[in-house]
């Protein structure tokens, strides 16, 4: 069977050293050329002073600058920032930057008194402690937060990527291209220290690309982040979180669509739940080899009417109980459809009091950069024409 050649960004550098060695070069030219795509972002090989002559036409032949262009960049007022990527065969892909947040600041106001508590990171690793980034002079950290799929097979009621539907599954190289051209949109004094799976798409439905792209990612030749440093979150496809946890040890971090504490309630916004159910999801999570000092991100889309009352929140504490969890309730950003919204602020504040007095961490995520269609689930509103209409001034 002849199988197709991987596309260049796919490639690790011993994939590279194959592709090569044909060209007459050496395994360390491979290297180099890894170092250049994705650890400096320049993808023309006229650039690649380091790489002899013969080897840098040879590249010129695979057109790597074709392998996405960025169509725009939208700039939220809390400098978010969204790229649209155009693909090789036109289709469009959403990625957000998202730099930390130094203050306090946020659009709920903070409930008093402590210890309830709002979390302006988004889903970040939590472990900061265990710090393994590289010495920079760059302060600011960026998250950044990748799609892995056009469109979402999902339905999830409340997402636009899931009313879109799906068109089609990224490659790695496509999951990674998002980070290459993330890298020429940070600021002098910022840098990504995150990588969140969080973007357009079930990463996990897209199981060889996401796992290929978290392996790129990782590669010290390469963006070289640790695997503490990059969440995956899923909507619960239980066999592949058992996978995705054998093959990367537990050190991936992993985000749970949860969304609501029992099953009727839970099937109605979310299709897949009717194929694994919360008992099997549960134990899916009781069994994710998680390391030590770790705890999985359980996010809880508020949507008024349908999830908000406060016998969910209960429901939710016990499901929970025993679990290394922490909660992140978002309320519902709007996506034009006109019926599903966000409960009242006191509603969201009162939930999250439940869980707090409980005993869970639990945090509101800030809104960040919702006006530009860059806030979760809204990531189909501008490039992939969901099949609703929007009513977005
Ligand atoms: N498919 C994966 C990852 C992408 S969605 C998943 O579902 O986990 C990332 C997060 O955004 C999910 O928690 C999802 O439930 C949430 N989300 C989707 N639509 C949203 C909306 N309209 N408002 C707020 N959060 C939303
Ligand atoms: Fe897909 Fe996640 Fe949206 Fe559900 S919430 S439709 S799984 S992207």
């Amino acid at each position: 069977m002849v199988t197709a050649p991987l596309p260049p960004l796919a490639r690790t550098p011993d994939e590279w050293a194959d592709v090569v060695r044909t060209w007459g070069g050496r395994p360390f030219h491979a290297r180099q050329l890894f170092r250049w795509l994705h650890s400096r972002g320049v993808l023309a090989p006229d650039q690649m002073t380091d790489l002899p002559r013969e080897l840098r036409t040879n590249l010129s032949g695979l057109e790597l600058e074709r392998a996405f262009s960025v169509v725009s960049a939208q700039r939220s007022a809390d400098d978010t920032r969204k790229l649209l990527l155009r693909l090789r065969d036109g289709a469009t892909v959403e990625t957000v930057l998202i730099p930390g947040v130094t203050g306090g600041k946020s659009d709920l106001p903070s409930p008093v008194p402590p210890p309830l508590e709002l979390d302006a990171d988004a889903a970040a690793a939590d472990d900061d402690e265990e710090d393994s980034l590289a010495p920079s002079n760059a302060s600011v950290r960026v998250t950044q937060c990748v799609s892995t799929q056009v469109g979402c097979a999902m339905g999830c009621v409340f997402c636009a990527s899931g009313v879109a539907g799906l068109k089609r599954h990224l490659g790695a190289d496509e999951i990674v291209a998002q980070v290459v051209a993330g890298r020429s949109h940070l600021d002098a004094a910022e840098r990504l220290s995150n990588v969140v799976f969080m973007g357009m798409g079930e990463p996990l439905h897209n199981y060889e690309a996401t796992a290929r792209a978290l392996r790129l990612l990782m590669h010290p030749e390469g963006t070289a982040l640790s695997a503490r440093r990059i969440t995956v979150s899923t909507s619960g496809l239980v066999p592949e979180i058992a996978r995705l946890g054998t093959d990367f040890g537990g050190n991936v971090g992993l985000a749970v669509s949860l969304h609501a504490a029992d099953d009727e309630t839970r099937s109605r916004l979310m299709p897949i739940n009717k194929k694994y159910p919360l008992p099997v999801l549960m134990g899916a999570l009781r069994d994710y080899p998680l390391r030590r000092r770790r705890r999985i991100t359980i996010e809880y889309t508020m949507v008024a009417g349908r999830n908000d009352d406060l016998a969910q929140a209960s429901k939710l504490c016990k499901l929970l109980r025993g679990l290394a969890v922490k909660v992140n309730l978002i309320p519902m950003n709007p996506i034009g459809s006109g019926v599903l919204g966000p409960p009242p602020q006191e509603r969201v504040l009162a939930f999250q009091r439940v869980l707090c007095d409980a005993g869970y961490s639990c945090f509101i995520r800030r809104r960040r950069g919702d006006d530009v269609s860059a806030a979760c689930g809204q990531l189909a509103l501008l490039g992939a024409k969901p099949k609703v209409r929007v009513d977005r001034t």
